[in-house]
């Protein structure tokens, strides 16, 4: 499975700002940027984050970096494969940032986190690499697998008694799912009505700084 490995929240302390990448934790007062807000590291207080959205003024390498870091981290992809999914949008038909960004909303993991059935994307990608899942029909333990319009997702059969299963509709119910997903509560499954629009996707994320990073 191919994610960043490392605490989750340092990654947020390094952006400077909350990535959401825990679920409810993100939500509580456990959140460990709102109790420490700064880079981490020997100079974390002092050092990256003041360069960043402090006084000095970024070069443009250095947001285009960020851009691209930033949807990587959301969205737990190492570097390889979030090249290889901005080739592939590059040579798709379409803005190649909004191809890109519909790729990465696309994958099997962030659907399950989209359709409330997982608190965050890395609860969602162990979801899916123990077996929980099938994707139309068939059972898969591949979080990176890319969901076409109509593919359908659902809890397997086998997993529906288990702990976190059983109670899953109504813990799912208080958690949004964008309308371009199809999502049933009582099957617990779930399917892809259309492509996200632009505006549907949140994080924010800026494709074009994204695209003029890998355009150099
Ligand atoms: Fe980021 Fe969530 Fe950790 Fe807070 S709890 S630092 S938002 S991953």
């Amino acid at each position: 499975m191919s994610k960043d490995l490392g605490p989750a929240c340092k990654l947020c302390r390094r952006e400077s700002e909350k990535l959401f990448l825990k679920g409810e934790r993100c939500f509580s007062q456990k959140c460990a940027f709102e109790r420490r807000g700064f880079a981490p590291g020997q100079h974390g207080r002092t050092g990256s984050r003041s360069s960043r959205g402090g006084t000095g003024r970024e070069s443009d390498y250095a947001r285009q970096l960020r851009a691209k870091q930033r949807a990587r981290r959301v969205y737990g992809i190492l570097e390889r494969q979030f090249r290889r999914y901005f080739s592939v949008a590059l040579r798709a038909r379409g803005l190649t940032g909004l191809v890109l960004l519909q790729t990465l909303e696309s994958r099997l993991d962030n659907v399950i986190f989209r359709l409330g059935f997982a608190s965050s994307r890395s609860h969602a990608r162990l979801l899916v690499t123990h077996g929980h899942f099938i994707v139309n029909g068939r059972r898969t333990d591949v979080p990176s697998m890319i969901m076409k319009v109509g593919d359908m997702v659902a809890v397997r059969d086998g997993s529906r008694d288990g702990t976190y299963f059983k109670d899953l509709g109504a813990v799912a119910e208080t958690r949004n799912s964008p309308a371009w997903l199809n999502r049933d509560l009582k099957t617990l499954s779930g399917s892809i009505g259309r492509l996200p629009e632009r505006a549907e996707i949140d994080g924010n994320l800026d494709e074009q700084l994204i695209v003029e990073y890998y355009s150099r």
